[in-house]
């Protein structure tokens, strides 16, 4: 049997072409005008880290803003919460990318548009860090989000250094304003030799994944961020992603996504899928025409949406078995699915109905798939309460859910 995944990401790919070729080439950096404007490729990755691309899937392209979320994770990573919080804001700016969106106290409003992005560039790397030290870390932490060495087109690089006078203000607006931690000549270049690293629509699958997957990249293995991060990444992609379409993205796609100036677009649904997308016609607010066609596409084919509400967890209860059911005399509360909240709240209520007639309980959790952190500790809370109780309770647990 052929997997029909591929089949369906041809059949997106072809619906998006034929769907119309609106849209210009990016103007902002010179280089970018001579991209071939037809070409358009997808690729997915998912937690176990399988791989599925079509279309111009080997093409390489500089990632630009996609680079922004992943330069943030870094610098939370590096820095702590509440140091990069308070060089940079979560705001969405509701403005265009290259805007000087500064809060009251003269923060960039979010780090996904350039003037946020140059003020997180520099708190990459080490408190101390030199502006090389951080441009090394965040090419080296890219590489790692992707899983492999990821160069740099030094055309683009170049090109775009030409042309630096917007970000070189938005630098020294920031810097005038005590939040910049490097000159802001360094923290430009920086930031556009981060800009100019070479990806293909496979490295944005993997990269997306590693985030929705917290922080753990699902090829190599090696855990790039801890999971925090990527929580807090996430949420202001779900945000701020789409500069001033975020709301509209996230109504209509609902994926936390990125966009890129060169025409790539990476998309992550924390727990399930890792998106990349690539064709270098932008819409009016940067943002890849057909890419986001493509995401819309895939995000009503495959209900990948983020606020569609998930299958409740109904029937937590799989059998109930009395005591007098069979010759053991024990009591049994069989228990299944994933048990976070909501499906340990609705476990508990069964632990409570148990009557007391002194027969032993057995827990049954073997048909328990997985439970988080909370769903642990009400399962191991409630099991304890029907032994404070008088009860005499074994749990059977094969697979160790309960476990940390
Ligand atoms: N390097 C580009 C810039 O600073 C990135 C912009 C983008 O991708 N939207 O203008």
């Amino acid at each position: 049997m052929r997997s029909p995944v591929p089949d369906l990401l041809d059949a997106v790919l072809e619906e998006c072409r034929d769907a119309g070729d609106d849209g210009e080439l990016a103007g902002s950096i010179p280089e970018l005008a001579d991209a071939d404007p037809e070409r358009f490729a997808l690729a997915l990755c998912t937690v176990d880290g399988t791989r599925y691309a079509v279309g111009d899937a080997e093409h390489r392209f500089t990632i630009q803003s996609i680079s922004k979320p992943f330069v943030y994770a870094l610098a939370l990573a590096d820095r702590g919460y509440d140091e990069v919080l308070d060089h940079v804001g979560v705001e969405p700016s509701g403005d265009a990318f290259n805007e000087i969106s500064l809060e009251d106290n003269g923060r960039p409003r979010n780090p996904m548009i350039n003037i946020g992005a140059i003020t997180t560039h520099a708190l990459a790397g080490p408190r101390g860090a030199t502006a090389e030290q951080s441009t090394a870390r965040v090419l080296e932490g890219l590489s790692t989000f992707a899983g492999r060495e990821l160069e740099v087109d030094e055309a683009v690089e170049a090109s775009e250094r030409e042309t630096a006078d917007r970000n070189l203000a938005l630098a020294y607006l920031v810097r005038a304003r005590g939040k910049l931690q490097d000159e802001p000549h360094d923290a430009v270049d920086g930031y556009i030799r981060q800009c100019s690293a070479l990806v293909d629509v496979r490295d944005l699958a993997v990269m997306a994944m590693t985030l929705g997957a917290g922080g753990r990249n699902p090829v190599t293995g090696e855990q790039v961020v801890p999971a925090w991060v990527c929580r807090q990444v996430l949420s202001v992609m779900a945000t701020c992603g789409m500069y001033d379409a975020a709301g509209d993205w996230m109504t209509t796609v609902g994926i936390p996504a990125k966009s890129g100036v060169s025409g790539g677009v990476l998309g992550a649904l924390p727990g399930q899928v890792g998106i990349g997308a690539f064709s270098p016609r932008l819409d009016r607010f940067g943002n890849s025409v057909r890419g986001s066609r493509a995401f819309e596409r895939l995000s009503t084919e495959m209900g990948l949406h983020l606020m569609h509400a998930p299958e409740v967890a109904a029937h937590v209860l799989y059998g109930l078995v009395e005591p007098d059911d069979d010759a053991d005399g024990l009591r049994e509360v069989r228990l299944q699915g994933t048990m976070h909240f909501a499906a340990a709240e609705a476990a508990l209520r069964e632990l409570e109905a148990v009557p007391d007639d002194g027969a032993p309980v057995v827990v049954d959790l073997s048909r328990v798939g997985s439970a988080n952190a909370v769903g642990r500790r009400m399962l191991r809370e409630g099991v304890e309460r029907l032994r404070r109780d008088g009860h005499e309770v074994r749990v059977e647990d094969p697979d160790g859910v309960l476990d940390d």
